[in-house]
């Protein structure tokens, strides 16, 4: 377990999508650590049987009491995947907690191939779709469910990646969506001053994702395990000194 220092985020309502694998799951074990009693996490992804083994084992923590876990089985490509999701984020009353934390981390790889050959529009839509449109339909509904009001924190972490900033020939949808999310959050930061917004890049980690970059590249690299950006994201949560809309890479300073 990392040293979170005794800080912790409040009676918080902690939404993490892309929950059953990866980072996700590695933030939804972490999380806990830093919630206080009556706090609520939301795992989402598709994969309905690994959310419930994440569950149990959440439920299964002696710290913080009173921890509730739900988990939706949803996906985040669709329409009616995301209002499932916003439909449990929002269920009973908005008053029980004094934060709200969406962790915007599900995501694709997607095709990795030349330029030229995205000739099909409804490939690109399908992956902007999930990639873009559902961070940006979900983080609004829930704002949206939670308005600005005294005493109530509102974060939004974006996990991102160097790839915002970095193009990579062959990478043009990820790097693509990548920048946009960056860019999306940031409006969101300038419009909302309440809500402290985050865009993380958190390196190469030892997920599936990488597993897939190999199969499709070739490439492979040296690997973090989630947990230690996973606790770098956490700590970074919790002291909320960075400025709102800034995108911090886990190798910074
Ligand atoms: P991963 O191992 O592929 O896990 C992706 C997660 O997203 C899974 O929980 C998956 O669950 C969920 N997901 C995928 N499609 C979904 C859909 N249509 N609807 C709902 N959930 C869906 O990826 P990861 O490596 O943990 O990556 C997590 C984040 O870190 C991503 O934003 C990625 O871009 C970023 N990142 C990763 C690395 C890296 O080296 N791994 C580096 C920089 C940034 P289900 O399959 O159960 O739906």
């Amino acid at each position: 377990m990392c040293d979170f220092n005794s800080k912790n985020l409040g009676r918080c309502l902690c939404i993490i999508t892309g929950a059953s694998k990866g980072f996700g799951r590695s933030l939804a074990q972490q999380v806990p650590h830093i919630l206080q009693a009556g706090s609520r996490v939301l795992l989402v992804a598709r994969s309905a049987l690994l959310l419930e083994e994440l569950k149990t084992e959440l439920e299964n923590l002696t710290v913080p009491r009173g921890l509730v876990v739900h988990c939706v089985a949803a996906d985040l490509s669709t329409t009616e995947g995301v209002a499932t999701t916003l439909q449990a984020a929002t269920r009973g009353n908005v008053n029980d907690f004094n934060h709200v934390l969406v962790i915007n981390n599900a995501a694709s790889l997607g095709a990795i191939s030349q330029f030229s050959s995205f000739t099909d529009p409804a490939e690109v839509n399908a992956y902007i779709s999930f990639n873009i449109s559902s961070a940006l339909a979900l983080t609004a509904g829930v704002l949206q469910a939670f308005p600005k009001r005294p005493n109530l924190r509102r974060t939004v972490v974006n996990v991102s990646s160097v790839f915002a900033h970095k193009p990579l020939p062959r990478w043009v949808l990820y790097c693509t969506a990548k920048a946009a999310r960056d860019m999306m959050f940031k409006v969101l930061a300038t419009e909302e001053t309440d809500v402290k917004v985050l865009s993380y890049s958190p390196g190469p980690m030892d997920t599936e994702m990488q597993e897939e970059i190999f199969r499709k590249t070739g490439v492979s690299h040296d690997l973090l395990p989630c947990q230690k950006p996973g606790a770098k994201l956490l700590n970074l949560v919790l002291d909320s000194n960075f400025p709102s809309g800034a995108h911090v890479d886990f190798f910074d300073q």
